[in-house]
C-alpha cells in the first residue's frame, strides 16, 4: 500500500520537497470500520492552510503524518454491518491505495446519477460549500448581480450555477479564456472576466456588472476583491469563502484595503464555514443531485491520473491547472 506523508513544512509556494510517498502494508480495518480501495482523490486548497503550524479551522499536519483528504472508493472489507465488499463509498481517508474509514463517517454514493469524481466536487463539499455560502450568506434575489471569483473552481463554478437558477445576473473571475468560455459557453454565467489578461478589474466589472454588485462571493481575495468591494449595492452581502491569493503569503497581507467601501452600501461581510452547516448536508446533497439529475446543474473535473502524481494535482490549484475540480485518479 502506497501512502503520501507529510515530510516538510513549506515556506511560501510549495513545491514537491512538502511530500513523501512511503510504502506499507495494506491495513486491516477494526471493529465499525472498512478497508476502502480508493478510486478518486480529492486535493483541495484549504490543505495548504494545514501545513502551517498555525492555529487554523482545520487542525494542522505534523511532519511525519499520514496526508488526509476526501475520497470516493469501493469497500474491500467490511467490519460494519452498514456496508458490505463492493459498495461504493465517499468520506475522509488517505492520500493512499487503500485506506481505512470508519463506516459511520461515509456516505454511499450513487453512480447512476453522476460519475463517481463529481461526488468530490459539485456533490461533494465543494457543492455544498457553495450551496450553503451562496444561498444562507449571500442570499440571492431574482434580478440581483452576483459576482463570483475562482469562479472556474470547484465552489466557483457551482455558486455561478446556482445564482442563475435563482435568477440572477452572474459574473465570474478566472484565469484563463478557456475557463471564461466555458463559464458563459457552457454554465449560463452572463459574464465572465479573464483576470490575467487585463489589469483593470473595475473597469472590467463596468462593463460585466452595469447595474452594481449586490452579492460577492469571494474565493481569492487580493486585487479582485479590492475591484469588486468599489462596485457594491446598497445592501449587499459579501460571502468570504477562501482568499487562496493568500495562502502561500509569509506576511499578513496589509489590508483589506477597501473598508471605505463598505460604509455607503452599508454592505455586510461574513465568512462562512462549511462544517457549520453538517446536519444540513442532506438537503444539500438532495437538491445538488437533483439539479445534476436533470442537467440544470453542470460538473466538471479535472483528472490527474496515478497516486504518485497527486502533489502536483495539489500544486497545481495554485497556478490555476483545474477547470471545475481537481481530483486524483487513482484506481479503476
Ligand atoms: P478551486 O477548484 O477553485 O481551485 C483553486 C483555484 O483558485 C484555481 O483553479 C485558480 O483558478 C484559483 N487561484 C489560485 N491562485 C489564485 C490567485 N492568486 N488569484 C486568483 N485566483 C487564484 O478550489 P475550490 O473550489 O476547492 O476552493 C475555492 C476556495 O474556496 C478556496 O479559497 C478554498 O480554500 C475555499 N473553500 C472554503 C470552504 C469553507 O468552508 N470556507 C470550503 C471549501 C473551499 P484561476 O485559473 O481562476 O486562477
Amino acid at each position: 500500500n502506497r501512502e503520501w506523508y507529510f515530510a516538510e513544512r513549506p515556506e511560501g509556494e510549495p513545491d514537491t520537497e512538502s511530500f513523501e510517498l512511503q510504502e506499507g502494508d495494506v491495513p486491516d480495518p477494526k471493529h465499525g470500520q472498512l478497508l476502502v480501495r480508493v478510486k478518486y482523490l480529492s486535493v483541495d486548497p484549504y490543505m495548504r492552510g494545514r501545513m502551517r503550524d498555525a492555529e487554523s479551522y482545520a487542525e494542522p499536519w505534523d511532519v511525519g503524518d499520514v496526508l488526509r483528504g476526501g475520497i470516493v472508493g469501493e469497500v474491500i472489507e467490511s467490519e460494519s454491518d452498514q456496508y458490505e465488499s463492493g459498495d461504493l463509498v465517499t468520506g475522509n481517508g488517505t492520500w493512499a491505495d487503500y485506506s481505512i474509514l470508519d463506516a459511520d463517517d461515509v456516505a454511499p454514493v450513487d453512480s447512476e446519477i453522476a460519475d463517481l469524481p463529481a461526488y468530490l466536487g459539485t456533490l461533494g463539499m465543494p457543492g455544498r460549500t457553495a450551496y450553503f455560502g451562496l444561498l444562507e450568506v449571500g442570499e440571492p434575489k431574482p434580478g440581483e448581480t452576483v459576482v463570483v471569483s475562482g469562479a472556474a473552481g470547484a465552489v466557483g463554478s457551482v455558486v455561478g450555477q446556482v445564482a442563475k437558477l435563482n435568477g440572477c445576473r452572474v459574473v465570474g473571475f478566472a484565469g484563463s479564456d478557456e475557463k471564461t468560455d466555458w463559464l458563459t459557453e457552457d454554465l449560463g454565467f452572463d459574464a465572465a472576466i479573464n483576470y490575467k489578461a487585463t489589469d483593470d478589474y473595475r473597469a472590467a466589472l463596468d462593463d460585466a456588472a452595469p447595474e452594481g454588485v449586490d452579492v460577492y462571493f469571494d474565493n481569492v481575495g487580493g486585487p479582485i476583491t479590492d475591484a469588486v468591494f468599489t462596485k457594491l449595492n446598497l445592501d449587499a452581502r459579501v460571502a468570504v469563502c477562501g482568499q487562496i491569493a493568500h495562502y502561500n503569503d509569509e506576511e499578513v497581507p496589509v489590508g483589506p484595503r477597501k473598508l471605505p467601501m463598505l460604509i455607503a452600501p452599508r454592505a455586510k461581510v461574513q465568512g462562512l464555514l462549511i462544517g457549520d452547516y453538517a446536519t444540513r448536508f442532506g438537503e444539500a446533497s438532495e437538491q445538488l443531485g437533483k439539479w445534476v439529475s436533470t442537467g440544470e446543474l453542470k460538473h466538471r473535473e479535472t483528472v490527474v491520473e496515478g497516486l504518485e502524481n497527486a502533489p502536483d494535482a495539489f500544486l497545481g490549484l495554485f497556478s490555476g491547472d483545474n477547470i471545475g475540480k481537481q481530483v486524483v485518479k487513482i484506481s479503476e
